[in-house]
């Protein structure tokens, strides 16, 4: 054994023990520190901080003690507070204290169980999963899989869909290719953005998502001229619904699309990413009814479930074409999954058939274990406190003279604005100003440039509120007014 990992494996107990001080003055920290450092953010000089220190690949490293030391002093000090309260940006969960044990057991178990060979990891994860449809509210007839992100969750349905039109097409898109399914149309009124990269890792395209239009002053799709395009569609269709939309958590008419498929009989893929977290708050879950008659849902993990990057999962009714689309017959890996009219009736399929990927860690590990940490109660109250969160910043906005609200805050994300002059530039300019005490991402509504505040970490309190609204009613009175005024 080389000397390093011997000399490592030896005093493994004490390095461990270091390791986790190290975690602990982290998470210590997580209050304290810039939530996102200076340096780090575009145009403040990252490139020449980056390229700064930092030399080649080490020939002999010195071990894990080495490595620890340069870290703590070299990279960690650049990493943002993305784990503490305050990081409102994009829609970004933390870590339950439950969650991040399971994550460490993650990496020390190390397995890759996805076969039945070595089953006790899968066996595992579903568990997870039906706990996970118990929590969410959805039946027995949805199979669900763990996947990396709310993309991949998107994508693998959007793959099950396609496999759907193929049988409906009467072609076998998994063997010949989605050359054999012509043009097809994917319908949706506000699709995420991942939505589109789906479509192109399917072979789809981008051109396939065909925009339906919203209710007026609304990000949930008119279901009426949604009716309108399918009446006129020739052959059979994907609707993907929205189920929390990233700028005001709409949400679709979920039971009303179903109803359409009825009539027009296409594939339903609900993007439910974090939306499908208002099923948790009985104040809430009527946003969500009708989510599990979809055909294919997508729900992420890493947002409002609170466990480390990176976890989703995709579910669905029809894991007999996942299966068609994701099969990996190899001898080595064992007996194939049964296939035909009469599945999924009888055995699952191994995990290593119904994703994109062979090998993955045992990623259900740290759901599991803050599933049977704190339950449904604990996590219906991280739900009900962030909504509670965003409700008092949208009502502190509003009181702030130079901000104004774009949107009434529905779920748990903040959409606003200055009122006068918002441009892109003064509010990168207001944002940069609260970057030490809060971070804001941008974004575009009303057709108006405007920034964000999503709320889906455990550690977020009222306190946190307070903290930011002071943050940003201090920034705007010190914003300069815009040159072009002027
Ligand atoms: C975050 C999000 C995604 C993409 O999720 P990743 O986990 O970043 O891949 C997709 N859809 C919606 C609605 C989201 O909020």
């Amino acid at each position: 054994m080389h000397p390093e990992l011997a000399a490592d494996l030896a005093r493994l107990p004490e390095l461990l023990e270091e390791t986790r001080q190290q975690a602990l003055a982290f998470l210590d920290g997580l209050d304290e520190r810039p939530v996102v450092p200076q340096p780090a953010r575009p145009g403040t000089g990252a490139p020449a901080a980056l390229a700064e220190a930092g030399g080649g690949l080490p020939a002999a490293g010195g071990g894990l003690p080495a490595a620890l030391a340069e870290f703590t002093e070299r990279w960690e000090p650049r990493l943002s507070a993305s784990a503490g309260p305050r990081y409102f940006g994009f829609v970004t969960g933390g870590a339950t204290p439950a969650a991040l044990a399971g994550d460490w057991l993650t990496a020390t178990v190390d397995q890759n169980s996805n076969s039945s060979l070595d089953p006790a990891g899968q066996q595992l994860e579903r568990e997870t999963v039906g706990w996970l449809r118990e929590l969410l509210g959805l039946s027995r007839a949805h199979h669900g899989t763990f996947v990396s992100g709310a993309t991949m969750s998107n994508t693998v349905g959007l793959a099950i869909a396609r496999e759907w039109l193929g049988e409906r097409l009467g072609v076998d898109v998994a063997e010949d290719g989605v050359g054999a399914l012509g043009r097809v149309r994917v319908l949706s009124g506000g699709a995420h953005s991942s939505v589109s990269k789906a479509l192109s890792v399917l072979g789809l395209g981008r051109t396939a998502l065909r925009g339906v239009p919203l209710l007026p002053g609304r990000e949930a799709v008119d279901v009426a001229a949604l009716e309108r395009v399918l009446a006129e569609a020739e052959g059979p269709c994907v609707v993907v619904a929205n189920a929390g939309t990233v700028n005001t958590v709409d949400f679709d008419d979920l039971r009303a699309i179903a109803d359409l498929r009825e009539r027009y009989g296409f594939w339903l893929h609900v993007d439910a990413a974090f939306g499908a977290f208002a099923a948790l708050s009985p104040q809430h879950a009527h946003l969500v009814a009708g989510l599990d008659l979809a055909d294919s849902v997508c729900v992420d993990l890493h947002k409002w479930l609170n466990v480390p990057y990176d976890s989703a999962v995709q579910f669905t009714r029809r894991p007999d074409l996942q299966a068609r689309v994701f099969r990996n017959a190899a001898a080595y890996l064992g007996p194939p999954p049964a296939s035909g009219p009469g599945y999924p009736h009888g055995d699952h399929p191994d995990l290593v058939h119904l994703t994109p990927e062979n090998s993955h860690r045992l990623r259900a590990l740290a759901a599991w274990f803050t599933l049977r940490a704190y339950g449904r109660s604990g996590h219906r109250e991280v739900v009900e406190r962030n909504v509670a969160g965003a409700r008092a910043l949208g009502d502190a906005v509003e009181r702030i003279d130079g901000l104004c609200l774009l949107a009434p805050v529905r779920l748990n994300v903040v959409c606003f604005t200055l009122a006068t002059d918002p441009t892109p530039e003064r509010l990168a300019d207001l944002a940069a100003e609260v970057a030490d005490e809060a971070f804001l991402t941008p974004t575009r509504y009303a057709d108006r440039p405007a920034l964000r505040a999503a709320f889906s970490n455990w550690r977020t309190t009222g306190a946190d509120v307070r903290r930011t609204a002071e943050a940003l009613a201090r920034a705007v009175g010190k914003l300069a007014p815009d040159p072009n005024q002027s």
